[in-house]
């Protein structure tokens, strides 16, 4: 596919666009629809059901008859209809990919490349561990049998950003139906089309009517009703951490729901002198260029060993400069534009607003905004401290070892961190010292389907992907039987 195939392709596209509860397309009661715009262009890619209290109420209710009546309770059936709902995600690669990049302007290559394809090997990790996890049996007195069982909570509500669209969807998805859950997600206002083609897709794939319901709509109506929701048993949050508080507060106002938590970042990346400096300029720049630094775990927070910051700003200038903003249809493009203009004149104001130094970008066309890095920066400079959610990379140097280790741990947010060094013992003693999810070392922003993915602090708590996610999603159920 090269560019005008994808822009042929995208012309083509005819989104769904209501709300898919108990099996089938539902249009609000109130009628209205919200303007789902493409980044890139302004224009509406579609308009789409604005689900509000009303129609989450119904999901919940459907969910929770599908979760009562047994219709997903059986683990073979549920591995069968996974596998397929994954091999349908492949086989609707290009539609899905589509979807995403007009919703949220992400490069095709990354959401067809990379996305869409781990969607589908997320739902069949899932699957496929259905039937490989066994349970325990405790020690006992004689006549006494217990065992340790890890059982679905019921109603699942997942709320998601739009950074990710399919990726995340998938990440609460897989785990949470996998363990014989039922869902009601709402996707972000951003991005909701992905979503529907994937409840569309899970009925294609058998998964029974009420098992996946996805209501589209805005976060203070939609998501807050959610959140709100006495008959939901687990709410499953990724997205930023003001938004993250709300949640355990409807928790509280609520049914005490179990609330997971998956928030917002300011990932350091600590340089040595000694590092593989070419190495680790490609990375640094690909860890706050990619997506347009709207990642989560974007490493957004450069400190760099003193005596090696010439010569690593540099080399990362040049690494800077293949990261030019184009159309995200082009597969030649790395950089697409931010969510929405307003998004990127907020962060080009901070940067213009900050104590340091623009070393790189600090320019912008609409809503894209070239890769910015700004050095000579304050410790309390928002763009330091703050989740920007942009291409701004923060500069500040270090000394030693124990200063690396007090920059990287000053923040509140504790996601994700990296360290290159050639020295092996360094890099042990510099992960062990940052308090943070995942550290990368000699990498940027490690993950996969096997690992967990989540943070420490005003990051959130809980984990994505990897089989600690069950635990979101699972009681553990004792059953004691006295038979002497
Ligand atoms: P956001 O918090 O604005 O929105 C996330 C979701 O919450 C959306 O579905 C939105 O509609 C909903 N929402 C918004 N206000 C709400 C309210 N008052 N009540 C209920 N629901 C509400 O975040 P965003 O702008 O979509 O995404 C960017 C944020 O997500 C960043 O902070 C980023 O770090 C974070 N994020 C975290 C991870 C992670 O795994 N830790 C991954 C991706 C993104």
């Amino acid at each position: 596919m090269d560019h005008s195939d994808w822009v042929h392709e995208a012309a083509h596209l005819r989104p769904r666009t209501a709300a898919f509860v108990d099996g089938d397309w539902l249009t609000p009661k109130s009628g209205k629809t919200f303007a789902d715009l493409n980044p890139a262009t302004g224009h509406p890619v579609a308009h789409v059901a604005e689900g509000g209290p009303d129609e989450i109420d119904l999901a919940v209710g459907a969910a929770r008859r599908a979760f009562e009546d047994g219709r997903w309770s059986a683990p073979a059936e549920r591995k069968k209809r996974l596998l397929k709902l994954a091999d349908l995600i492949r086989s609707h690669e290009r539609e899905l990919a589509l979807c995403d990049t007009l919703d949220v302007g992400r490069p095709i290559t990354d959401t067809f490349d990379q996305d869409v394809p781990a969607t589908a090997e997320c739902f069949a990790w899932y699957a496929e561990a259905i039937d490989k996890r066994y349970d325990e049996v405790a020690p006992t007195p004689p006549g006494n049998f217990a065992t340790i069982q890890r059982v679905p909570l019921g109603v699942v509500g997942a709320v998601v950003p739009w950074n990710f669209p399919l990726d995340i969807a998938g990440w609460k998805l897989a785990p949470a139906l996998a363990a014989g859950n039922s869902v009601v997600l709402k996707p972000a206002e951003q991005s909701p089309l992905s979503a529907l083609r994937l409840a569309e897709l899970a009925a294609e794939a058998g998964i029974p009517d009420g098992v996946l319901n996805v209501v589209p709509g805005f976060g203070e109506t939609a998501g807050q009703a959610l959140g709100q929701h006495p008959d939901v048993d687990v709410l499953a949050f990724t997205g930023s951490t003001p938004v993250g508080g709300l949640f355990l507060r409807y928790a509280g106002e609520s049914n005490l729901k179990q609330v997971w938590l998956e928030c917002g970042g300011k990932s350091p990346v600590a340089v040595f002198a000694d590092a593989d400096l070419e190495a680790a300029a490609a990375q640094v720049a690909f860890g706050f260029c990619a997506n347009s630094g709207q990642v989560c775990s974007a490493t957004t927070r450069l400190l760099v060993q003193a005596e090696a910051a010439d010569d690593f700003l540099a080399l990362l200038r040049e690494k800077v400069a293949a990261w030019v903003p184009g159309d995200p249809l082009d597969p030649a493009t790395k950089l697409g534009p931010m969510i929405d203009e307003p998004a990127a004149a907020r962060v080009l104001a901070a940067v213009e607003a900050s104590t340091g130094t623009v070393l790189a970008g600090g320019t912008r066309r609409g809503a894209f905004l070239d890769p910015t890095i700004v050095t000579g920066l304050r410790p309390d400079d928002p763009l330091v401290t703050d989740e920007l959610f942009g291409p701004v990379l923060a500069t500040q140097t270090f000394e030693s070892e124990a200063e690396a280790i007090r920059l990287a741990n000053d923040t509140p947010y504790g996601l994700a961190a990296s360290v290159w060094t050639r020295d092996l013992a360094r890099a042990h003693r510099v992960s062990d010292g940052i308090h943070a999810g995942t550290v990368s070392v000699n990498t940027v922003d490690a993950l996969s389907t096997a690992t967990p993915f989540g943070g420490f602090k005003q990051s959130g708590f809980g984990r994505d992907l990897s089989l600690h996610s069950f635990d979101k999603y699972t009681g553990l159920k004792t059953v004691w039987t006295a038979y002497a």
